[in-house]
């Protein structure tokens, strides 16, 4: 039997661009997902995108999109990598940037309409082509579903996947008549949010099916604490809500295999290899001491808020600290101011992959005490590469890491240490138990090693996707 064909989409994928997880997940799941569909992922084909490096080639399909009587030239690239194909959208407005959605500090301002193009072009994708399922990621990609009921022919079945409810794509109302949609679906039930207009309504409106990355995320965002305004609203369409947790891509994040790390391993013997270079690397002294990491964007979601009000403390302890992370400005200032006062600190605002590999592979710990977290891929990771994870208790975190206390070897879950209120004080609560328990190596060692040999892959979740696939 020939097999279904899926078009996943989404606004990054690894390892052509990308700004956060989504770009991990969109490369993972399809990969988990090959055996059992025809797929094709498709995203923008930005300028920072190599198209050498990668054979990109011109598929020699043209079209026009008409937005606000304005037409705009789409052409279609492709290209193969590690068996698994990708299709470029190519539109001059929405690729040419320096940036995939602007600055740090601000979105760019015709972002509704460079990313209604993208939109519109993966809906000529499904008039092209038969796909029995188009997959949509976050609001980049969630004018798709309303599109697709108003287009006739179209049998596609669409599933909408919230990464993070923070981010919804809100513009003003006037955008409305920029990105090609009738405006009668400017009322509470679909665009409208607010008196303005809001990309991620549609998704969730409009799609046959809304997954979040997480279930107890998919809890959470139904509460006014979580929900970014849309808690009633998703409360509303709750019968095709579903939290989904996602996984690792274990060839990529795989300590055995990785080739950006000092020294590959499976136990902690060669795994001190890699320690004892990153701490002559970062200047840090004391192979005995643990080694506490924070690796993330810097923004409040992180709690980054939270890490600062504790570091001085923590920095006060036999230990050392690494923190990798970009974002915002007030933030590494804070950061920075306090890391210069602390020999034991080591500080870096960048975004740098391999770097991150390298200080995943040397710590003892990672922090993260997210106010909110959809799922998380960094807890996952740290596990995997024998970190235990300091976590606030809460959406993927909560899902992903139990509490060591109540340590079963037979779990195939991995564990660490979590805190459950969002304050310094349970932070550094938490801090004083980890400090406790390095000291205590034998059982640390239990739980790193337990954690080490857990499936954190998408073998798991892929299985709970093609079952809602089906099910539509
Ligand atoms: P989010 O998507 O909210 O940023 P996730 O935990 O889902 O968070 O994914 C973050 C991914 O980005 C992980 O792979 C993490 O290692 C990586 N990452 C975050 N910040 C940096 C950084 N400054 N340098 C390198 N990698 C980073």
């Amino acid at each position: 039997m020939s097999k279904k064909s899926l078009l996943f989409c989404a606004s990054e994928v690894y390892p052509f661009a990308k700004t956060g997880g989504l770009a991990d997940v969109a490369h993972a799941l399809p990969r988990a997902l090959s055996e059992s569909y025809n797929i094709q992922v498709v995203l923008p084909l930005y300028a920072s995108i190599d198209r050498d490096k990668y054979s990109i080639i011109s598929l020699k399909n043209s079209f026009n999109i008409t937005l606000n009587t304005k037409p705009y030239e789409v052409e279609l690239y492709g290209c193969k990598y590690e068996g698994v194909e990708y299709l470029f959208i190519y539109s001059a407005l929405l690729c040419e940037r320096d940036f995939l959605y602007g600055t740090p500090s601000q979105g760019y301002e015709d972002n509704a309409l460079r990313f209604a193009i993208f939109n519109h072009a993966i809906v000529e994708l499904l008039k092209q082509k038969e796909y029995a399922f188009a997959h949509l990621n976050d609001w980049q990609s969630a004018l798709t579903p309303l599109l697709i009921k108003h287009a006739k022919n179209i049998e596609t079945k669409t599933l909408f996947t919230i990464h993070n409810l923070a981010y919804q794509g809100v513009f003003a109302y006037e955008e409305l008549f920029n990105i090609g949609v009738n405006s009668s679906y400017f009322n509470i039930d679909a665009l409208e949010f607010y008196g303005k207009v809001n990309f991620m309504k549609a998704g969730i409106a409009y799609a046959d099916a809304v997954t979040t990355v997480s279930p107890s995320y998919a809890k959470e965002i139904l509460t006014p604490a979580f929900g970014c305004g849309l808690e009633g609203f998703l409360t509303h369409h709750n019968n095709k809500l579903r939290g989904i947790l996602n996984g690792l891509d274990t060839e990529h994040f795989n300590p055995n295999k990785d080739k950006l790390i000092e020294q590959t391993f499976t136990n902690l013997t060669q795994k001190l290899e890699n320690k004892k270079a990153y701490l002559k690397e970062a200047k840090l002294k004391g192979i005995k001491k643990p080694l506490f990491a924070f690796i993330g964007r810097f923004t409040h979601q992180k709690g980054i808020d939270l890490l600062i009000e504790v570091l001085e403390s923590l920095a006060l302890e036999s230990c050392n600290i690494v923190i990798l992370g970009d974002g915002e400005e007030k933030y590494q200032t804070q950061v920075e101011a306090i890391s210069q006062k602390h020999t034991n600190i080591h500080f870096e605002f960048k975004y740098n992959e391999p770097l991150s590999h390298r200080i995943y592979a040397s710590s003892d710990f990672l922090l993260m005490p997210s106010l909110f977290e959809p799922c998380g891929l960094n807890q996952m990771i740290a596990m995997s590469y024998g970190a235990l994870p300091i976590v606030h208790s809460v959406g993927g975190l909560k899902d992903s890491v139990q509490n060591y206390k109540r340590f079963n070897a037979e779990s195939p879950k991995g564990y660490g240490l979590a805190f459950k209120t969002p304050n310094a004080d349970s932070f550094l609560k938490v801090l004083k138990e980890a400090l406790k328990l390095y000291g205590s190596k034998k059982e640390y060692n239990v739980l790193v090693k337990h954690n080490m040999l857990c499936d954190f892959s998408w073998s798991q979740s892929a299985q709970l996707y093609k079952k809602l696939y089906e099910e539509l």
